[in-house]
């Protein structure tokens, strides 16, 4: 039988408000859209995901659609949750989403109240749950209208199916729109999930802004590109990792000479300032005031540890910072 850590909760810093709510959420998430499916080993997955709940990451964040095949990381995480968790739901905050393809014929994509809906109750079948903590809109849809999207969203909390609603891929202007349909509706947008990081930081002129404004918190999603902004493909691209066995999402062609190049000299100032690349990718994310967490992927335990331990070194000095735009300005 799994004893999830004593010591799980013994850092208190670990836990930061998602913006102006009274939800608080660990610095590192976890997510199951790679790792987790059907097709990959339930143990390796059942592993990383109690190594992350021991070291006090309370928040899993899954997707209708997260596989393969679709809904089987829901389901193995729905295995997880009544057998080694199941003492521990209240202490736990799952989040899942709908937007994308999820099932054949017209109401199984986008954004119309029929497919977020119905999606939302798939997803609660296979978590095997009451409710679930929060439920995003996985993607912008301008062809619905925005009140119809997020009147589905604030009726799956209305009905106790969801706590709280987020968006995931809106930009600015989208969100400001759904933000104030969302307040309209009496059900405030806890937390917006785009993706950013070091290599990708289109959120920061506009998005944030929007977001501090509004007291939305942000969880930025591949935090560590995918897996490029650590030391994995330093020797070449190992067998075991994601552009070498999935390339969905991550191809060979994608880790260039110009990439590796930046990450390296990452690599040197991280290792100066005594972190991981991946634990310095992820300090500075959090060093954003509107950052309330970052969503991680991992393919092992050890990963998760690497990652978690980034809160020992949050802080940066302004010629830290100034290096890192240097070598992110070099062409
Ligand atoms: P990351 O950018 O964190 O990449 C994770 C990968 O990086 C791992 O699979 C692993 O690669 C590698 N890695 C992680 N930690 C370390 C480490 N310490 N040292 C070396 N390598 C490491 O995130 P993901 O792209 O996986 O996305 C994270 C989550 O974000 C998803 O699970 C999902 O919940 C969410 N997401 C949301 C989207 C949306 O549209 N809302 C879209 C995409 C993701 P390897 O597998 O090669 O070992």
């Amino acid at each position: 039988m799994y004893l999830p850590a004593a010591s799980r909760y013994a850092n208190p810093a670990f836990y930061r408000r998602c913006g102006r709510s009274g939800l608080k959420l660990p610095l590192i998430s976890l997510g199951l859209w790679h790792n987790f499916g059907g097709t990959d080993s339930y143990e390796n997955a059942r592993a990383i995901v109690r190594r992350a709940f021991d070291l006090g990451i309370t928040h899993f964040d899954l997707a209708n659609n997260y596989g393969p095949p679709p809904g089987s990381a829901e389901e193995n995480f729905g295995r997880m949750l009544r057998t080694d968790l199941v003492h521990h739901r209240d202490e736990l905050i799952v989040s899942t989403k709908a937007g994308y393809d999820m099932w054949s014929g017209p109401y199984g994509d986008l954004g119309s109240r029929k497919y977020l809906l119905a999606s939302l109750d798939q997803s609660l079948r296979r978590l095997g749950l009451d409710y679930v903590d929060i439920f995003y809109h996985h993607r912008p849809d301008t062809e619905t209208p925005i009140e119809e999207t997020m009147g589905a969203l604030a009726h799956a909390v209305r009905s106790g199916k969801a706590l709280y609603v987020g968006l995931s891929n809106y930009d600015h202007t989208q969100t400001a729109r759904a933000v104030a349909v969302l307040r309209e509706l009496g059900t405030p947008c806890l937390i917006h999930q785009p993706r950013f990081n070091l290599l990708d930081r289109w959120p920061e002129a506009e998005l944030l802004p929007v977001l501090e404004k509004e007291g939305i918190g942000c969880i930025p999603f591949s935090p560590l590109a995918k897996g490029l902004l650590t030391n994995r493909y330093f020797a070449g691209i190992p067998s075991d990792s994601r552009a070498g066995h999935d390339p969905r999402f991550l191809r060979p062609e994608h880790v260039t000479d110009a990439i590796l190049a930046k990450t390296r000299q990452l690599d040197e100032l991280a290792k100066a300032r005594g972190q991981t690349l991946a634990q310095m990718a992820l300090a500075w994310l959090l060093n954003h005031t509107t950052v309330t967490t970052v969503l991680i992927g991992a393919s092992k335990p050890s990963q998760v540890e690497d990652c978690a331990g980034t809160v020992a070194n949050l802080q940066f000095s302004s010629g830290e910072l100034a290096a890192i735009e240097q070598i992110l300005a070099a062409d």
